[in-house]
């Protein structure tokens, strides 16, 4: 064949990527690999293969950690973490730049040898995966040295536990390692069983630039020695990506634990286009979002939803690019896609693919697919019912599923139609309407006219049961760092001796539900004493019905996240002018029912005035970012409310401990379910015409009184409640917790705190609101 016959067919001719040097990196070692425990190489019990997927053949035997092992690889952590903590940033700093550096100088190796341990092509390992694993070791080298400036109330937490799926292997374990490293932790990090080898000679890298021992163990093994891992009362926090069903497994297996949790799950992202898009550059989209890394990305862009008028012709233009895509030899820099992680999982992608076939579902497939190793063609179901499986699933897979919108309006719907919210990209040339339907989508990242970008600087995580934390940016950090104290105020001396009941009138104050007072469901009242035991009052009994009509009146009131931050400080405002105005009465109630001295009743209500002008001030000042990403892109990270949050107030501090509560979280824009005080609920239901004066718009705060254990039991039930914040009883904190993976609500429970400080007032506008990064290209 000549030139002119190569121009003529355009074809590629084949373009490998020699293996010769991963081949000997194996070699050296046996093909037989042990686990990284304190710096030392031990031999597992037992072994098994790690095979190249696109072959079949074994690369090598990997060790399977056994629980003595895991148990080893937690005492090394643990004893190597004073020392490392304590490090300056400035040193840790130079511990992260020397693993850039080393990632940098071998990262052809790293390449070859994800591509022959995972599928994917050379072509994403080497220009995608390896550089950006580098640049997480930069990122966070940064951000080790700046540490005590930027988060100089905060520390280390101690021994991690890090566990990370097959589809990204060495860029997850980065994503882990280097934020935990820089905020002083030390770790223990299990990758997965189908790829361990680039994790194993990242455990080398450690050791060739002589980090501490202990400081970064690797085990490897099945998903026994994570769970080990996870169970494990020496490990002070899980780091987590994999499927949302083990996912909640983790949350179940550590509720009640105190372990700090971070859960990257899966998604079914949505990728809109909209009539005007650059259809060209959206077709290309599309196959970054559905066809990288063979569909194997959590945030792939697996839903499309196209307008319909553009609909027939933006398909056609899908078929035929999608008929031009390259499967074959991952090592060959030529294709577009390699083969599957394992045969397991395109069992599990074909699976879905036959069951919608059976649907009798159209669909289109690449035919020119290799027939030996785990290839799987692209693949596209255009015309889906939102209601189908292969629509609601996560495929994990190169399959697409299309759908059709008229409206912009009916294209949210459709996107926030699932139960997962990692991801979206929204392509169109109209700037106003992306900024109009960014902020409606529930996702943690939102790409316009772009997908599947990533850096170390911005934050990325999920909404709903695509998990919880965000890892990379500023906001990542927060996960591998705690307050410095949270302890109780010195608190006030209540008295048990009886007083003179002035205003106690025999009333029966009800509940507050969408802004109406409310009788309990139960019908029944629950008397209410004071320290002395002197009745002061009755509050009505709730029950899971009177929850369920608070979270319907908060669902409906989705009108005050849409408030600027001025307008409801405002609203904030009037309720400190209020309540100040009404100051000496809660005065009064503070002493009659909580057994409070006159002077400290006074501090309290002082204290309160004065925290609703903190929250009030910070309704429109608590801002997010601007992420320096290296690509040319304005990342904004974005707070936005969490939605609707059961707050459970301490019994101490009847009025501060509920202000402190309430305000954080209805100032950034969350609607509340208030469980007050168990033991002296009567200044909260008093406050409720504090709100009712102040246009507070019902269904924003509501207020159930009644027994703690089982009205949070209804919240932590209730797939509408987003997050529960719980000071009360620490012992139902596991069974809340437990209840709440059903539906991945973020928890926060804590059994003290200084109420009359408020040391961490930042932390509380923090937990109520969630980072969204919107990615705008921008500049040439
Ligand atoms: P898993 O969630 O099972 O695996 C992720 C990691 O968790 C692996 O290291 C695994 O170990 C480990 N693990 C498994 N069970 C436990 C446990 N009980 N406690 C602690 N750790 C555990 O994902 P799979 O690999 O099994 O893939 C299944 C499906 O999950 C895929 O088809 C895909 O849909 C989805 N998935 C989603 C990912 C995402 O990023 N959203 C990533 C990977 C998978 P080991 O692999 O050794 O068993």
């Amino acid at each position: 064949m000549n030139v002119k016959d190569i121009f003529l067919t355009m074809e590629y001719g084949p373009a490998p990527e020699s293996d010769k040097n991963a081949q000997e990196f194996l070699d050296q070692h046996d093909r037989r690999f042990g686990l990284f425990i304190n710096g030392e190489w031990t031999e597992g019990e037992n072994h098994f293969p790690s095979l190249n997927p696109a072959t079949g053949e074994t690369l090598a035997q990997i060790s399977e950690a056994s629980t003595a092992q895991v148990e080893a690889a937690v005492a090394a952590a643990k004893s190597a973490y004073p020392s490392w903590s304590q490090l300056s940033g400035h040193e840790r700093a130079k511990y992260l730049y020397a693993l850039a550096r080393q990632i940098q100088k071998h990262s052809r190796l790293f390449a070859v040898l994800e591509t022959l341990d995972n599928g994917k092509p050379i072509r994403e390992t080497r220009d995608i995966d390896i550089p950006l694993v580098a640049r997480h070791f930069y990122h966070h080298a940064g951000w080790a040295q700046v540490m005590e400036q930027e988060f100089p109330n905060f520390e280390s937490i101690g021994v991690i536990g890090q566990i990370v799926p097959w589809n990204f292997p060495l860029l997850m374990l980065s994503w882990k390692i280097a934020p935990a490293l820089a905020m002083g932790n030390t770790l223990v990090l299990k990758p997965a069983e189908q790829t361990s080898l680039t994790a194993l000679l990242f455990a080398e890298i450690c050791q060739e630039i002589g980090l501490p021992k202990g400081v970064v163990n690797i085990i490897t093994g099945h998903g026994s020695v994570g769970e080990a891992l996870t169970l494990h009362p020496d490990v002070q926090k899980i780091a987590f990506t994999g499927s949302t069903e083990v996912g909640k497994k983790i949350r179940r297996n550590t509720a009640g634990s105190s372990k700090k949790l971070s859960l990257e799950l899966g998604g079914k992202s949505p990728f809109i286009v909209f009539e005007d898009a650059d259809l060209d550059s959206t077709v290309e989209g599309i196959v970054d979002a559905i066809w990288f890394n063979q569909g194997q990305v959590c945030c792939a862009g697996s839903r499309l939803l196209v307008q319909e008028s553009i609909a027939e012709k933006f398909y056609a233009k899908i078929k035929n690019r999608i008929q031009k895509l390259v499967l074959g030899s991952p090592l060959d820099k030529g294709i577009d896609m390699g083969a599957l992680v394992s045969e397991e999982q395109w069992n599990t992608v074909n699976g879905f693919v036959e069951r919608a076939k059976a649907e009798g579902l159209e669909y289109w497939q690449v035919e020119n697919c290799p027939t030996k190793g785990c290839y799987f063609p692209p693949t596209l179901f255009p015309y889906v019912s939102p209601a189908s499986e292969i629509a609601q699933e996560e495929i994990f897979g190169p399959v697409l599923v299309g759908m059709t919108f008229r409206s912009h309006q009916e294209a949210i719907k459709l996107a926030n139609n699932t139960r997962y919210g990692l991801a979206a990209s929204l392509w169109t040339e109209n700037i106003n309407l992306a900024l109009d339907v960014a902020p409606q989508i529930k996702a943690g990242t939102v790409w316009i006219n772009t997908t599947n970008v990533f850096d170390a600087a911005s934050g990325f995580g999920g909404y709903r049961e695509s998990g919880f934390g965000r890892e990379g940016g500023k906001e990542g950090l927060y996960e591998y760092i705690k307050p410095k104290s949270i302890k109780s105020s010195t608190g006030f001396t209540i008295h048990n001796k009886e007083v003179n009941l002035r205003s106690y009138i025999d009333r029966t104050p009800k509940m507050y539900i969408g802004g109406k007072q409310a009788r309990p469901d139960s019908g029944y009242s629950i008397k209410v004493s004071n320290p002395a035991g002197q009745t002061v009052g009755e509050v009505g009994e709730g029950t899971r019905k009177d929850i369920r009509n608070a979270v319907e009146a908060a669902h409906a009131q989705s009108g005050w996240a849409g408030m600027t931050g001025h307008a409801r400080a405002q609203v904030l405002y009037f309720i400190a002018e209020n309540l100040s105005a009404r100051a000496e009465e809660f005065e009064q109630r503070l002493v009659e029912a909580s057994g409070y001295s006159g002077k400290d009743a006074k501090l309290e209500v002082e204290k309160s005035l004065e925290r609703i002008f903190t929250y009030a001030a910070y309704a429109d000042k608590f801002d997010g970012r601007v992420h320096s990403t290296t690509s040319r892109h304005v990342t904004i990270a974005m707070h936005e409310p969490v939605g609707i949050l059961g707050v459970v107030c301490p019994k101490e501090y009847p009025l501060l401990g509920m202000i402190s509560l309430v305000l954080p979280a209805i100032a950034m824009g969350n609607r509340v379910i208030v469980l007050p005080s168990e033991t002296s609920p009567l200044s909260t239901t008093d406050f409720y015409q504090i709100l009712d004066t102040s246009d507070v718009p019902g269904g924003t705060v509501n207020i159930i009184t009644g027994d703690h254990k089982s009205l949070t039991t209804e919240l932590a039930k209730h797939f509408d409640v987003d997050g529960i914040w719980y000071f009360s009883d620490k012992q139902n904190a596991e069974t809340l917790e437990k209840l709440a993976a059903d539906s991945m609500k973020r928890t926060w429970i804590e059994s003290e705190y200084d109420w009359l400080q408020n040391p961490l007032q930042k932390v509380f506008l923090r937990k109520a609101t969630e980072v969204k990064n919107i990615w705008i290209p921008y500049g040439a």
